[in-house]
């Protein structure tokens, strides 16, 4: 059992979790995740590791609460337990001394470059971060990041924070006016397809971590298989993050359709359960349980 220790909300309909969970905050590195269950009859769900203090045995989740089970991890308080933290899972983010590292964060994706942030800055590299989301109030963590970022740009659909646009035209012009050693981007599938064609002329290095669905997240189920350079790779073992270059998005993209149908279907049954019949038209808008990976 693991103890929520503090409750944050971050920006609408997200929030953030603090676990009492010592083994996996000493042994947590950037780029990992965890997969969740809130309950003995819970979904499982992976979630990337946003922070973790070793000190204090910590780790921090940040999510979305967009499907049933993240809607449910939503109504945890200060105190309340989750059944089943597995973890660290994944592969390490290739940290090293790059030189100039811009970390590219869409919307709820970007909590997952935090650690990546904090890894490539003990390593003595620059590195400018990019944070997009559609209004201000759904940025997230620009403080954070701030603290840590040679130089931090916000930018967001509606120019109500920043600049106005997508992260694609604040990349840009990072790459043309000065020289960047390696992107690494996180968020939705079709803005990392998008970072990766712009990245892709000048063979730029850039990594993006991949969030298929996933269910037990140590390679046996096979759910989230991806293909990368024509070769099936699973992303809860060979990934998270992979050489953009080579991913086949619109496969991953296909592929996190899959199971739209039930996703809503089981939404509206946990709604219905949750509101006792008083909230007989809401209709769940439908999207993956999923939080974060
Ligand atoms: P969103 O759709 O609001 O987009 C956030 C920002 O990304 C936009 O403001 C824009 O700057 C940029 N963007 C989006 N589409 C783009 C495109 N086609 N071209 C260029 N830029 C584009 O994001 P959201 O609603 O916060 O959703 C976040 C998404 O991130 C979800 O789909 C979630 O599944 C995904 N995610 C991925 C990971 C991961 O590990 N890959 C982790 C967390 C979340």
């Amino acid at each position: 059992m693991f103890k929520v220790l503090h409750k944050e909300n971050v920006a609408p309909q997200v929030d953030a979790l603090i676990i009492d969970a010592p083994y996996i905050a000493s042994h947590a590195r950037a780029g990992n995740f965890i997969v969740l269950r809130i309950h003995e009859k819970g979904e499982r769900i992976p979630l990337t590791i946003s922070d973790s203090d070793l000190d204090k045995g910590t780790i921090t989740l940040l999510f979305q609460k967009i499907g049933k089970t993240t809607q449910d991890l939503g109504t945890l308080k200060k105190g309340d337990f989750i059944r089943d933290v597995a973890g660290p899972l994944g592969h390490d983010t290739p940290i090293k001394k790059y030189g100039h590292a811009v970390l590219v964060g869409g919307g709820i994706g970007s909590a997952t470059l935090f650690p990546i942030l904090k890894a490539l800055k003990e390593k003595k590299n620059k590195v400018t971060v990019i944070l997009g989301a559609r209004n201000k109030e759904l940025l997230v963590w620009p403080d954070r990041f701030a603290e840590y970022a040679d130089e931090t740009i916000l930018i967001t659909d509606d120019g109500s924070s920043g600049k106005k646009g997508l992260v694609t035209e604040a990349l840009k012009e990072v790459t043309d006016s000065s020289k960047v050693d390696i992107v690494i981007a996180v968020g939705p599938i079709r803005m990392m397809q998008a970072v990766a064609e712009l990245t892709r002329p000048d063979k730029l290095k850039t990594y993006v971590s991949l969030n298929p669905v996933m269910v037990e997240g140590t390679g046996m189920c096979g759910a989230c298989r991806v293909s990368i350079a024509g070769k099936t790779k699973f992303a809860c073992v060979d990934g998270p993050e992979f050489d953009a270059h080579d991913v086949d998005f619109d496969e991953v993209a296909q592929r996190l359709n899959f199971y739209k149908d039930e996703e809503i279907e089981s939404l509206e049954k946990f709604k219905k359960k949750k509101c006792k019949g008083k909230c007989k038209n809401q209709r769940a808008k439908g999207s993956r349980s999923q939080g974060v990976k």
